[in-house]
């Protein structure tokens, strides 16, 4: 989960002429990598909620127009903006919080041009001028967009301790044992260290799961679809299943489904963090 920088890379378009403008990636370099340069401290939108449509699911708005995207639909603003407003981000699956991020750029393009903020990528710089068209791309070369990208990568990661620790004093967590549909209250410690103990089904220790209920809650799901957790293998009907996981040892999640990523608080940490986990492994 650990960001790449891979900066600048923009899938479909070739051929591109990339160009400096006014102060931005590549010409004040020196200067780009002290934090001097940000004159003050980024001020991240409050509330990640910013814009609600009427049926209460939150929407993000075009960087440059009154448009509206579902959250779920970035793609579709993405394109959006590409098309009526020439603008790509670059690496935009990196960003955690899209909402946030999107909301920011917004605010600031009503305070700066563009060419303040975005590299200009000059398409098809060979041919003549009236077919070459301009793009601009907004990406973490910029010393304001790397660190908005970190700021939303920590504000994350503090949600989600301030979670981790709410999940940690809750007694009133009520659960049923998956495996032997004994019902559990109090602490959510109480039945993962009961399943793990009477069923040898472990999925970490508590402490290093967050929205647990959420997670249970899936697992639950594929074992109700007859579904293997380790193999992932469809079976038809719920004895054959569990003889299955016992015999097979399969009582256990697939490590490599990367759903269950964001239940371990470890794989925020380290994207927010990412020069301290790997200092960690030497
Ligand atoms: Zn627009
Ligand atoms: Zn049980
Ligand atoms: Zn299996």
């Amino acid at each position: 989960m650990a960001a790449p920088k891979t900066q600048g890379a923009v899938a479909g378009l070739e051929e591109q002429d990339l160009e400096s403008c006014s102060g931005v990636a590549g010409v004040d370099c020196e200067e780009s990598n002290s934090k001097d340069c940000i004159l003050e401290p980024l001020s991240l939108p409050e509330s990640p909620g910013g814009t609600t449509t009427l049926d209460g699911s939150a929407s993000v708005p075009c960087i440059f127009c009154e448009e509206h995207f579902p959250v779920a639909e970035q793609d579709k603003l993405l394109k959006h903006m590409i098309i009526e407003h020439k603008l790509v981000i670059a690496d935009v699956k990196l960003v955690v919080d899209f909402q946030r991020y999107i909301l920011y750029w917004k605010k600031r393009f009503t305070e700066q041009p563009i060419t303040d903020f975005c590299s200009v990528i000059r398409i098809n710089s060979t041919a003549p001028l009236e077919e070459q068209d301009n793009y601009f791309l907004l990406c973490d070369v910029l010393p304001e967009d790397r660190i908005l990208r970190e700021e939303l990568q920590k504000q994350r990661l503090k949600e989600i301790l301030e979670q981790q620790q709410q999940e940690r004093n809750d007694t009133n967590f009520h659960g049923i044992c998956m495996f032997c549909n004994e019902e559990f209250v109090g602490n959510r410690s109480v039945l993962l260290n009961h399943m793990a103990r009477e069923h040898a089904f472990n999925i970490g220790l508590p402490d290093n799961i967050v929205n647990c209920s959420e997670f249970l809650c899936m697992l639950q799901k594929k074992l109700d679809n007859l579904q293997c957790l380790y193999c992932e293998k469809n079976f038809r009907d719920k004895n054959t299943l569990r003889d299955h996981m016992r015999k097979k040892q399969h009582r256990r999640i697939n490590p490599k489904n990367r759903e269950y990523d964001r239940f371990y608080v470890i794989n925020y940490l380290k994207e927010a963090y990412p020069e301290l986990w790997w200092k960690s492994l030497l």
